[in-house]
């Protein structure tokens, strides 16, 4: 029988075990997530022990960065699969802080970024990022770790977090890990389990859409046609868009030229059915 990973709740035996590592001087990274691990998951834990001598993995599904009618409650939770994963890759720590103590009643810290958090996802979903910040301070502040990872999946995420770790002086570094895929290039997520046979079939021509886009850009065709030419694809192949934009890799401020000149990544979110997939590549 396989030894149960060490798995933690509280946030005073977290900072015991981490002050332990402290002291014996060893390099922590940290992996936040809200569990129902895939490979995606598993690449940005790989990554992380190829950069630190502890690895902690997070698992809590943050109510605050869900929206009103969103699927908190209907979030997928197989804690018993993921620590199987965890163990598999012998990572040192589980954390898995309970609703309680990460919002105990009357918790009324807010925090909100400027800018970043208005387009692509925050345009849908408007309060999802704010969640966010507030979470991953938070997780961030608990557990201390020389460096975080996380997946560029969620792009928009990633630079907002980036901003917020430099904002607020918060002293980690942030890593990032690409998009892991399916062998038919859809970018894996812990939503593609509500894809029915039929959506799973369709769900990749998202990624070849990009893809195809991402030729047009090289060959210097007209940003604003390759654009309507991929919204009118991703319509015809069964999607229903909520945004397909090119904004610049670094800002993310729109690219308003007529061709593309600067580095660039093309963003989309779609639904099939309610499930929303979303995906992006970079055209530089
Ligand atoms: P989540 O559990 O969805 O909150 O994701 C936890 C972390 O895993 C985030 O940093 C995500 O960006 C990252 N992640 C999720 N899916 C993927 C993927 N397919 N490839 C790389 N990173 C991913």
């Amino acid at each position: 029988m396989t030894a149960p990973i060490k798995t933690v709740s509280q946030i005073k035996k977290l900072r015991k075990q981490v002050a332990l590592w402290r002291e014996q001087k060893q390099k922590i990274a940290f992996v936040p997530t809200m569990g129902a691990l895939h490979d995606g998951h598993l690449s940005l834990i790989k990554q992380a022990q190829k950069t630190a001598d502890k690895v902690i993995v997070s698992i809590f599904v943050n109510p605050t960065q869900f929206g009103v009618g969103e699927d908190l409650s209907s979030y997928p939770r197989p804690l018993d699969a993921d620590k199987a994963k965890l163990i598999s890759l012998n990572t040192d720590l589980l954390y898995t802080p309970t609703s309680e103590e990460m919002y105990p009643a009357n918790f009324s810290t807010t925090i909100h970024l400027d800018g970043l958090t208005s387009f692509l996802c925050g345009g849908t979903r408007p309060t999802h990022f704010d969640g966010v910040a507030l979470v991953v301070t938070k997780l961030l502040l608990q557990v201390m770790p020389d460096i975080a990872l996380f997946g560029q999946k969620d792009y928009q995420q990633l630079m907002i977090i980036k901003k917020l770790v430099r904002e607020l002086d918060i002293p980690v570094q942030i890593d990032s890990v690409p998009i892991f895929r399916e062998a038919d290039g859809l970018a894996m997520s812990s939503r593609n389990i509500y894809l029915d046979k039929v959506q799973r079939a369709a769900a990749p021509a998202l990624y070849q859409t990009l893809m195809k886009a991402r030729t047009q850009f090289k060959e210097q065709d007209a940003i604003e046609d390759i654009i309507m030419q991929a919204k009118c694809a991703l319509t015809q192949q069964g999607f229903k868009l909520d945004y397909l934009e090119l904004r610049d890799n670094e800002t993310l401020a729109e690219i308003t030229a007529p061709h593309l000149n600067q580095p660039a990544r093309l963003f989309a979110a779609v639904y099939l059915g309610k499930t929303r997939l979303i995906d992006n590549i970079e055209i530089s």
